[in-house]
């Protein structure tokens, strides 16, 4: 009997219930948990993190045992298909295993980093990525993605901000969404479906001084307003599952805490999917000082309403005995073995057959390399061209590929990446050679790697240079700055990279810049050394093809930035969507030098040492054509409560390339009952525009989209008088103005 028959609809009344109603997957849950032991229902709420390979002895007892729920980051297909076959035939009840891992940003094609993705306001392009990782990841045998990570962050110095959307949550909200249905499709139990996981719940990405799994304090209403509408959003779009954070918030850690887990998401969000924790952080309750000892950390975290628990053995450990004593009432338990198993029966767990074998033409399939091209070349921000440096002629005589990074496939892959391998990343300086010919080109890296202090290796590059017409640079950061545990306290580029770059361009030749790196860096110097500068972030599998497309003209950047680059460290966080204060500075008052205390003018906001701008704003990214924005229309000066207002632009491409242009909608709340951000973005379309070719591009605005929180935390809109802005980033734009009346 093929392992594919053996295992299909092992039971039988399961069987029926492939595309069950909800109430019939209720009713069969309530015959399992009515059959399940105080054991096997606390299996189903622990994830194991060694099955072995092949799967180990230890391993085959306990699933028949049902001691665990699932297994998190198992390797092999083999490996899932047999436990899977022990779970459902062997065990007492055959209740399937769900095999979850990390899929960040692709399986084996490699996407680009999240950050990156969020670079390209392409939802649609985003959904598609997704849908690429799940049909990978489930031909595999995976069920379950522990992504979308949706931390808003804006500290740089925080690694993880390379795993997210970025600084705003207007935007994170929309890519949340987007991921959420790649991932898991029209329905769970569809082919190439996985179910995704709305990380890490919540406040992660506030942590003091970005200092990693430091603390966050987060007043509630910024909570409301811009930590959790991402999470919201992605239960909205009907993620499977969440996982709690690893950070206190407000002095109580995300894994215990009843306030987002309890209150926020099962009382006014109506999640009905599973919570998991984040590895180890029920067991590092105890560490945080919020459980006494490991039975009061299992104790917490259920009653928080926290239902599986990934990497400590807590639950295992100490709930039986809580529930014997009292402590603990069995119907929290059954609570969060319904929430598992609901998703097990969405999935189709109880009834697909698993496959016989991976499907491995669902691997790097062309159509996939296709979607993973377009996200490297969308996400990718031309932040200067200096006389239009770039895109370099095809007919170029010599040019010189520079830098650690240039053929570095591990590089170009990112961070969390564990399934993705270099041999089949395409590097920029092969995609770079195949452009022009290998005889075009004269590589030398400077640099072994970024880290590398040593300049023994600057005289070929400067022979390289030398010998050229121009140089490409490929510097930043290795895929092992950023990422978990990689938090920075500078920024700046590491190793002898700066002294590089001094020392090329001392040699007269233009200079491109591509910068790759998972975060903002601080770069002033460097890239006032460059005649041109791409901010390309780790750009995945197919990043080599999509910039050389860059770099020679065969495509227009059209990133936009999703997060503000700071000047230097110490202005973070800078961000975008600040509020005013009462003494805000002005564009009068820029000019400050880097580091250079100048005597203070006016005691306005802003520093003695540095401007108090970012380098590069949110939303900025240059174009190689240009587009003029004009014609501000607001379809009228005031609307009613409840009502609706068009506010449309003409946006132009007055240069010679044909491009995409990201146009964006801000508006300013001038006056409410708690001061507002300066700007926040409310809209945003990506346009297409011929050279020559002008277009009207129209947003419709509901007065529900200007809400906040109040005071008493109740989600308003105050009648008054609001800024509404069509720009082309978050410094500029066609401004007008309207009220918002009872
Ligand atoms: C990370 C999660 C990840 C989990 C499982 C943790 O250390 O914080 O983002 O999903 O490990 O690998």
């Amino acid at each position: 009997m093929s392992l594919a028959k053996s295992v299909c609809c092992s039971l039988s009344l399961a069987c029926a219930l492939a595309a069950a109603p909800p109430a019939a997957i209720e009713a069969r849950i309530d015959q399992l948990l009515a059959r399940m032991t105080l054991d096997e229902k606390i299996g189903q709420m622990s994830q194991g993190t060694a099955l072995g390979s092949p799967v180990s002895e230890r391993s085959r007892q306990q699933i028949k045992e049902g001691r665990w729920g699932s297994y998190l980051n198992t390797i092999k297909f083999e490996d899932r298909a047999e436990a899977q076959r022990i779970a459902l035939k062997e065990s007492r009840l055959g209740i399937p295993l769900i095999f979850g891992r990390d899929v960040i940003h692709g399986y084996r094609t490699v996407l680009p980093i999240p950050l990156a993705q969020a670079a390209t306001w392409d939802p649609d392009l985003v959904e598609q990525g997704a849908r690429v990782a799940a049909r990978e990841a489930s031909s595999v045998g995976i069920h379950w993605t522990f992504a979308p990570m949706i931390d808003i962050a804006r500290d740089p110095r925080w690694g993880r901000i390379s795993e997210g959307m970025g600084e705003d949550p207007y935007l994170a909200s929309a890519f949340a969404a987007a991921m959420v249905r790649g991932f898991q499709g029209p329905s769970l139990d569809g082919a190439g479906s996985v179910a995704a996981c709305a990380k890490h719940y919540v406040g992660y990405g506030a942590v003091e001084g970005g200092r990693e799994y430091n603390s966050a304090w987060i007043p509630e209403i910024l909570l409301r307003d811009l930590y959790l509408p991402p999470f919201q959003a992605a239960r909205d779009a009907g993620v499977a599952t969440f996982m709690s954070a690893f950070e206190d918030l407000n002095g109580v850690p995300a894994t215990g805490n009843e306030f987002t887990l309890r209150q926020i998401l099962r009382g006014e969000w109506h999640f009905d999917g599973f919570v998991v924790s984040d590895y180890n952080s029920v067991g590092e309750l105890v560490a945080h000082g919020y459980a006494a000892d490991h039975s009061d950390a299992a104790f917490k975290a259920v009653h928080a309403g926290l239902d599986m628990e990934m990497g400590t053995s807590d639950y295992y450990d100490h709930l039986k005995a809580l529930v014997e004593a009292g402590k603990v009432d069995v119907k929290l338990i059954d609570e969060s073995v319904r929430n598992i198993l609901r998703i097990k029966f969405r999935l189709g767990l109880f009834d697909k057959p698993v496959p016989a074998s991976a499907d491995a033409s669902a691997l790097l399939a062309p159509a996939s390399l296709e979607v993973a091209k377009r996200l490297a070349a969308e996400s990718a921000v031309l932040l200067k061209n200096e006389g239009g440096a770039l895109p370099l002629a095809k007919s170029i005589g010599k040019l010189a590929v520079i830098g650690p990074l240039a053929d570095s496939a591990r590089d170009q892959m990112g961070c969390w990446t564990i399934d993705g391998k270099s041999g089949e990343v395409r590097t920029f300086l092969a995609a770079i050679r195949e452009k022009l010919g290998a005889d075009h080109v004269l590589y030398a890296p400077g640099v072994k790697t970024p880290r590398d202090t040593s300049h023994d290796g600057f005289p070929a590059a400067l022979e390289a240079a030398r010998a050229a017409d121009a140089v490409v640079l490929f510097i930043g950061e290795d895929w092992n700055m950023d990422g978990e545990a990689r938090s920075r306290a500078f920024l700046d580029l590491p190793g002898a990279q700066a002294a590089l770059v001094k020392e090329l361009a001392a040699t007269g030749k233009p200079i491109i810049e591509v910068m790759e790196a998972g975060r903002p860096l601080t770069f002033q110097e460097t890239a006032a050394e460059a005649k041109a500068v791409l901010y390309v972030w780790n750009p995945g599998t197919m990043g080599g093809p999509a910039v050389a497309d860059l770099l020679f003209g065969d495509a227009v950047p059209s990133g936009k930035l999703t997060v503000s680059f700071p000047r230097t460290v110490g202005q973070i966080p800078i961000y975008y969507a600040h509020l005013n204060t009462g003494r805000p500075a002005s564009p009068k008052d820029l000019g400050i030098p880097p580091g250079t205390p100048v005597n203070p003018r006016g005691f306005l906001s802003k520093y003695i040492d540095v401007d108090f701008t970012p380098e590069y704003p949110f939303g900025f990214g240059l174009s190689y054509t240009t587009f003029e924005y004009s014609n501000l229309r607001l379809s009228a000066p005031a609307i009613p409560l409840g009502g609706k207002l068009t506010v449309a632009a003409d946006v132009a491409n007055t240069g010679r390339y044909e491009a995409d242009e990201v146009v964006q909608l801000y508006v300013r709340d001038l006056f409410a009952s708690v001061s507002r951000p300066v700007r926040e973005l409310k809209g945003f379309r990506r346009v297409r525009l011929k050279p020559g070719e002008k277009r009207s591009v129209e947003f419709t605005l509901a007065t529900a989209d200007l809400a906040f929180h109040n005071t008493r935390m109740q989600l308003v809109t105050e009648p008054g008088r609001f800024q509404v802005w069509i720009a082309p980033d978050s410094d500029h734009g066609l401004q007008g103005e309207f009220k918002v009346t009872e």
